[in-house]
């Protein structure tokens, strides 16, 4: 799945768990669950990257670095960094791409994940509804 959507559905998870300690725990076991769909990949390592961080950077200015939105989205999309830092790889193999092998390729058009990604992060990213 998309990095987009990994922190996306990390931020969801986040914010309806209302607990930091659920977002983090719930992270990478979305992002299991996203990879298993399957789905189509973005090629462009370059696009993956910036774009899951304009997620993250756009959560932590709306929200802040410590909601639970935005730990949700970093502990969901953290998985995919095993692709871009070798020492995340030791012998060589990643643990969640290749040891418990869930990656699964597919239907899901990339487009639709990057606008389903778009439409959860804006939705968490407006005016905060105030409780009472
Ligand atoms: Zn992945």
């Amino acid at each position: 799945m998309i990095v987009a959507l990994h922190v996306a559905t990390g931020a969801a998870a986040g914010a309806a768990s209302g607990s930091r300690r659920a977002a983090v725990l719930l992270g990478p076991i979305l992002h299991l669950a996203g990879d298993r769909l399957p789905h189509q990949d973005i090629r462009s390592r370059r696009f993956e990257i910036g774009s899951g961080l304009a997620g993250v950077l756009l959560l932590t200015a709306r929200r802040g670095p410590l909601d639970p939105a935005t730990l949700g989205a970093v502990a969901s999309s953290a998985p995919d960094l095993e692709h871009v830092l070798p020492f995340l790889r030791p012998g060589g193999r990643k643990l969640f791409h290749d040891r418990l092998g869930w990656h699964h390729s597919g239907r899901f058009p990339a487009a639709l994940q990057l606008l389903l990604a778009g439409a959860i992060l804006v939705a968490l990213s407006g005016p905060r509804r105030r409780a009472g």
